[in-house]
């Protein structure tokens, strides 16, 4: 597996701030007028012990001051914010997240009072798929579905090159159930795709029917499983089959309902290349029939596909600056 290194081209427009807030990490990027990512920092995401977000909104702060004493001479017009868990675009609301511990929190309107700039908030998942249509290889259709697969998996809907976010409930395929009363998943359901499918689960899973083997088997990745999968370990072999199974039952479903043109993949384990994407394209048509066939495409991106669509956004908040998508 290696990352795709495509170097991202956003072109001309205004100069932007851009934070990803993650469950681990914060990364924050200053995109100046020319569509360059000027200066790039990750920091420890504070946890937000008191459900308000503050802590969060107070880093926000001082990474912006960071970034406007560093380079003064760059007119910052807008900034772009996303989050995990789950979130209303319409109403700039972060509305929940187990992780990092807040609720209800007006995060668009609370950071643009900080800052004094236009902010635009979205969920981190939808800003990465909004990257990858506006920038990847899918820009030439208009009914696409972006999925990331990590730890967890998400998708990124979009309709007539719109997307769709349904208050934020909408692209939760991690959590729609493959395998009834199966293995327990994080949202305290069962048999969900992302406890069977996602790179997380595939470690984790790998890891548990291991049983007190190997203490190397520990520290085993995805990446991990699926060397040893095609070095003929047959332990790794079912728990990959099984994974891209269910990634492509859970696929040829968004077919029957959302018929997209094109499906992109992402995240972590898209970078396993053709060991994820052949057995998740056969799987996927295996049950379909009349159906119309997406073609299955790589993220191009890459890891700031996050900050870039927040970066897209938030150009689109500064007037008279045309986006070359709707985001
Ligand atoms: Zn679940």
């Amino acid at each position: 597996m290696s990352a795709p290194t495509t170097p991202v081209q956003l072109g001309a427009g205004p100069a932007v701030l851009a934070f990803d807030v993650g469950g681990t990490d914060t990364k924050a990027t200053l995109v100046d007028a020319t569509g360059a990512l000027l200066d790039t920092v990750r920091v420890p995401t504070p946890l937000s012990l008191d459900g308000t977000g503050d802590a969060v909104l107070a880093q926000i702060e001082a990474l912006a001051n960071r970034f406007r004493t560093a380079h003064p001479t760059v007119d910052i017009q807008a900034a772009g914010l996303i989050v995990p868990g789950l979130v209303d675009d319409e109403n700039g609301i972060g509305v929940f997240s187990e992780n990092i511990g807040w609720e209800n929190v007006p995060f668009r309107d609370l950071l643009s009072e900080r800052l004094g700039v236009p902010v635009f908030f979205t969920h981190d998942v939808r800003a990465a798929g909004a990257a990858e249509y506006a920038l990847g290889g899918a820009g030439q259709y208009s009914d696409v579905l972006v999925v990331v697969i990590g730890t967890g998996i998400a998708g990124a809907v979009f309709i007539n090159g719109v997307p769709y976010s349904a208050h934020g409930y909408a692209g939760e395929i991690g959590h729609s159930v493959v395998d009834p009363g199966g293995v327990e998943c994080a949202c305290g359901g069962r048999g969900c795709l992302e406890a069977i499918g996602s790179a997380g689960a595939i470690s984790r899973l790998y890891r548990a029917a291991s049983g007190d083997g190997d203490p190397a088997d520990n520290a085993i990745g995805a990446r991990e499983v699926l060397e040893r999968a095609q070095a003929g370990d047959f332990r790794a072999q079912k728990i990959w089959t099984e994974a891209t199974d269910a990634i492509g039952q859970v696929l040829a479903q968004c077919v029957a309902l959302l018929a997209p043109e094109a499906i992109v993949l992402g995240g972590g384990l898209a970078q396993a290349g053709p060991a994820l994407f052949d057995p998740v394209e056969k799987r996927m048509n295996s049950f379909l029939t009349f159906h119309r066939r997406p073609v299955l495409l790589p993220a191009t991106v890459g890891e700031n596909a996050g900050v870039v669509g927040a970066a897209l956004g938030a150009r689109r908040l500064v007037p008279n600056v045309a986006s070359p998508v709707a985001l």
